[in-house]
């Protein structure tokens, strides 16, 4: 079939995806584009995962954000990748594109925030590469994560009649993030441990681990465009539709509190708001208690379970009433 030559702004980043998988075509070392992670198996008793995301300055992060903080986020965000495929991350690369002008200190502390983030996680930064760009910064990371072979977990495994179940709250960055832009002081609505858990990327390691050695996630994604746009994929990739009951989405006080003084709705911060970098984990009846059981606990928040596919995806409210979602995701161009 012919393709026209359209603009990526026309057909969207999954529309580019899509025309990008039919030059690689299917991986033969095991799964390829599409999921949390490349997965690679070269026979051993482990299975390497492999993923990568660029951050681009004005798109992904401000010139103003203090360079730590960045460092800190580069990896997270790749960790929480590694983390939604049952994973343990192991090693990372970075490529910097720097101009001139920018400051030893930027990337030193760049640097720090990376390092930071990797100990919290027992991985190593083991090499990278610098280049020079006229336009914006850019801070690309490759990460490589192991799990053993059986163990990990993809987005494709989700059955009719699993439940899904999320490891935290949603909306929390969303809120955090309207309340700064619209000026919002934060004292006697969120305490400091609230603002600094829903300022940074706290990577899912340890439950996604546990929910894979477990055997109890069916299928797994980590939530980084939000509920509604990521649960799209996770029922694609498993060719069936979910419901999710609003009444039972996890949202904390602060986000409603915050929605309240914002004149915003809350559920939409919890669907929509996106970086949350929480799991979304499909799974059996009784996998939500045995999850509990572990230990450390994983403590899942059922939100709602899979349906045939012809039945879509829908947020079913109190009254029982089906509303189609929206998936008011964050697209990329
Ligand atoms: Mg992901």
């Amino acid at each position: 079939v012919g393709q026209e030559n359209e603009s990526i702004g026309a057909i969207g980043e999954f529309g580019l995806i899509d025309r990008i998988q039919r030059i690689v075509g299917p991986s033969e070392v095991g799964a390829g584009i599409g999921d949390d992670a490349a997965v690679i198996d070269s026979g051993g008793p482990e299975v390497l995962l492999a993923t990568v995301d660029m951050l681009v300055e004005d798109v992904h992060f401000r010139p103003d954000m203090p360079a730590l903080e960045l460092g800190r986020r580069c990896i997270a965000v790749n960790v929480s990748d590694v983390a939604a495929m049952g994973g343990t991350p192991r090693y990372a690369l970075v490529s910097l594109a720097l101009r001139r002008e920018t400051s030893t200190t930027w990337v030193e502390e760049l640097y720090r925030g990376m390092m930071a983030e990797a100990l919290a996680s027992t991985m190593d930064i083991v090499g990278g590469n610098l280049t020079r760009t006229a336009g914006p910064l850019c801070i690309d990371v490759i990460l490589l994560g192991s799990v053993p072979r059986g163990e990990v977990v993809l987005r494709s495994g989700g059955r009719v009649g699993d439940l899904l179940a999320v490891t935290g709250t949603l909306g929390d960055a969303a809120a955090l993030r309207a309340a700064r832009e619209q000026g919002l002081d934060l004292t006697g609505i969120a305490e400091p441990g609230w603002i600094d858990q829903a300022a940074r990327v706290h990577p899912r390691v340890r439950e996604g681990r546990a929910l894979a050695t477990a055997r109890l996630a069916h299928a797994m994604l980590d939530l980084s465009d939000g509920l509604a746009g990521d649960l799209e994929h996770l029922c694609w990739a498993s060719g069936v539709g979910a419901e999710i009951e609003a009444h039972h989405v996890p949202i904390s006080p602060e986000v409603r509190a915050i929605a309240d003084l914002l004149d915003l709705d809350p559920l939409t911060l919890a669907l929509a708001g996106g970086e949350d970098y929480e799991l979304l984990v499909a799974l059996g009846a009784g996998g939500v208690a045995r999850a509990a059981q572990e230990t450390p606990p994983v403590h899942l928040h059922v939100l709602g379970r899979l349906v045939p596919r012809d039945e879509g995806i829908c947020l079913v409210d109190r009254a029982g009433k089906r509303h189609p979602i929206e998936t008011g995701a964050w697209r990329h161009f």
